[in-house]
């Protein structure tokens, strides 16, 4: 086959039929105000966590709607739970209590007490 010098990108489809919804069901009856997230970035901007790690609190509550639960396990340690974002956030999202929701259940989950 000729080459152009570059290949085509993998397929990034995100499939939400196939996806794990257990943690955002478990997390929305746990905190329903993850329901009014609008995925604007005010927390991760104001993060101090973000800012020398690249964690992303917007990233954590887009995968969990998404049922992308690998990418919050490999992430959610980042979140030091100072409250910063909570007092922030313009949808009155209770950010910390999400973060604090989804480890709980994560370890429930892993160890498949839920
Ligand atoms: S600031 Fe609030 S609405 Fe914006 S992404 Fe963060 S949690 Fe969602
Ligand atoms: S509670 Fe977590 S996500 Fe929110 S500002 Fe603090 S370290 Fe960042």
């Amino acid at each position: 086959m000729k080459s152009f010098g570059y290949t085509i990108s993998k397929g990034r489809v995100i499939d939400y039929d196939a996806n794990d919804h257990r943690l955002e069901n478990l997390v929305l009856a746990a905190e329903p105000t993850l329901a009014l997230c609008i995925a604007c970035g005010c927390c991760a901007a104001t993060c101090t966590a973000a800012q020398h790690t690249g964690f992303s609190l917007r990233r954590i509550n887009v995968s969990l709607r998404r049922g992308e639960t690998d990418i919050i396990r490999q992430e959610i340690s980042g979140c030091m739970l100072c409250g910063k974002c909570t007092i922030l956030c313009p949808r009155g999202v209770s950010t910390r209590n999400i973060v604090f929701t989804v480890r709980k259940h994560l370890s429930l989950l892993d160890n498949n007490a839920v």
